[in-house]
């Protein structure tokens, strides 16, 4: 999978998931990424994107749990995040999600074995010319929740 969340300086949320499915996936079978709430969500209130055993998201319907707890609850999305990884590893499945909200808090957590992943923030103090820019790429294990 290659998914992808983003906030723009108007407090617009989006994301983008894309993926080849699973090796020797049955004929006719559809993942988790192109379904709405299980492995990609955005509104206006925080963008999730998916990777991983996919009949696992469609059970949990991943990214509307996380959206659903932080939203209704005021979880963070590392919170709600991580939340969902514990019971995604707990009925057997794995996987990670990447999420952003609107106020910009994000996570990237897992409960595979790991998951490439990167950021990058552009801060244009509101001149859209004029942006700093960074991105780092983070050591595959911090915000491993693994349960071994
Ligand atoms: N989530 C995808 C699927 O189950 C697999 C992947 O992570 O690429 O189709």
């Amino acid at each position: 999978t290659v998914g992808a969340v983003a906030l723009d300086t108007a407090g617009n949320l989006a994301t983008a998931t894309s993926t080849g499915g699973m090796s020797n996936k049955w004929d006719g079978r559809i993942g988790d990424t192109p379904i709405i709430g299980a492995g990609t969500w955005a509104d206006r209130h925080i963008a999730i994107s998916g990777t991983g055993a996919g009949e696992y998201f469609i059970r949990q319907s991943t990214a509307q749990y996380i959206a659903q707890r932080t939203k209704l609850l005021g979880e963070t999305p590392a919170v709600a995040g991580k939340l969902a990884m514990l019971e995604m590893k707990s009925i057997g499945g794995d996987g990670g999600v990447i999420c952003l909200d609107s106020t910009g808090n994000m996570t990237m957590t897992f409960c595979s074995d790991g998951m490439y992943r990167g950021y990058c923030s552009a801060q244009t103090n509101h001149t859209p010319t004029v942006g700093i820019f960074h991105s780092e790429k983070i050591a595959p294990d911090d915000n491993h929740v693994g349960l071994s």
